[in-house]
């Protein structure tokens, strides 16, 4: 099940949430600054443990103070005109994202339009790849795609079947 819904990722109380991050994993500005600030500094400190995360790929760890008990941090690719296999690895941020909670045994997970800020991934071809890879591989989950504000939502709910 899909749904789209808008407002702060930060305060949803679902199984996981999925942070935009960068390969590092140790925190930076937009989604992710936002999710580590309501985590408080346990995540930071999991975080550093994990030591990174490639592009495409995703890790889990607990969510600290937020009303999510994980969370998912996923890398989603910068976006360099379309020919550097954006496509393919933002697909598979999402994949593997839906993969890691199903192997947890979480049911409810909601991502944030991953790639689309300062990545400057195109947020129409982005929601289109995030609908048709939730269909793929996310059908038996309760997946939210949480829109930050009202143009987000309106391309998120174009995207939807
Ligand atoms: P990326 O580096 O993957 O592009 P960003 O954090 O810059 O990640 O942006 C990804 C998306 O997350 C953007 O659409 C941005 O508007 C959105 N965003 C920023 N803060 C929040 C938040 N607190 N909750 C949900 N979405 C957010």
């Amino acid at each position: 099940m899909i749904r789209v819904w808008q407002g702060d990722i930060t305060t949803l109380k679902v199984d996981a949430i999925v942070n935009a991050a960068n390969e590092t994993l140790l925190g930076g500005g937009g989604v992710d600054g936002a999710i580590h600030r309501a985590a408080g500094p346990g995540l930071l400190a999991e975080c550093r443990r994990i030591g990174g995360c490639p592009t495409g790929e995703a890790r889990i760890t607990g969510g600290h103070d937020l009303p999510a008990r994980h969370v998912i941090h996923t890398v989603g690719p910068v976006w360099r005109g379309g020919d550097a296999d954006e496509d393919a690895l933002l697909a598979s941020a999402y994949r593997n994202s839906l993969q890691l909670a199903r192997d947890h045994g979480l049911t409810s997970i909601a991502f944030p339009a991953i790639s689309t800020g300062v990545y400057g991934f195109p947020p129409d071809r982005a929601a289109r790849i995030a609908v048709t890879t939730i269909a793929e591989h996310g059908d038996d989950l309760d997946v939210t795609l949480v829109a930050y504000d009202d143009k987000a939502a309106a391309i998120l709910a174009d995207a939807l079947p």
